[in-house]
């Protein structure tokens, strides 16, 4: 059994609230949502972050965008607005280490980037 929270996500060992599914990638609701939508996109391949991007493979990371823009439609939040985000490294506070985007939005989110 994987010891990767994420990992063991995707492969349904712990509950999750599920926005989207594919046989690549979950999207699920964020455990402490830091905005009034909060969504996690995550690939059912376990990468430690972006900074692994390449072994991912272009086609890949281009499903990945897609899925999360799919992701944000089926969480309502495409016609408002919303920023994605990707913590990746120490200086940026990365807690999981897999690959992960967040999706927020569902209110104005200020002007952080
Ligand atoms: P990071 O700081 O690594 O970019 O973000 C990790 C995110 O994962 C945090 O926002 C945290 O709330 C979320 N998270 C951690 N464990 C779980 C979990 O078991 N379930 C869900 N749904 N989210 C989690
Ligand atoms: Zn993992």
């Amino acid at each position: 059994m994987s010891e990767c929270i994420f990992c063991r996500i995707a492969a349904g060992e712990i509950p999750a609230d599920i926005v989207a599914n594919d046989d690549e990638f979950i999207a699920f609701r964020d455990l402490h949502p830091l905005a009034p939508t909060h969504v996690l996109v995550v690939p059912k391949r376990h990468l430690r972050s972006l900074d692994e991007i390449e072994a991912f493979g272009d086609a890949a990371a281009g499903r990945m965008l897609r899925f999360t823009a799919a992701a944000a439609r089926s969480a309502g939040i495409a016609t408002s607005g919303y920023r994605v985000v990707s913590n990746t490294g120490p200086d940026a506070g990365q807690e999981v280490d897999h690959l992960h985007w967040h999706i927020i939005g569902g209110g104005p989110l200020g002007g952080m980037v």
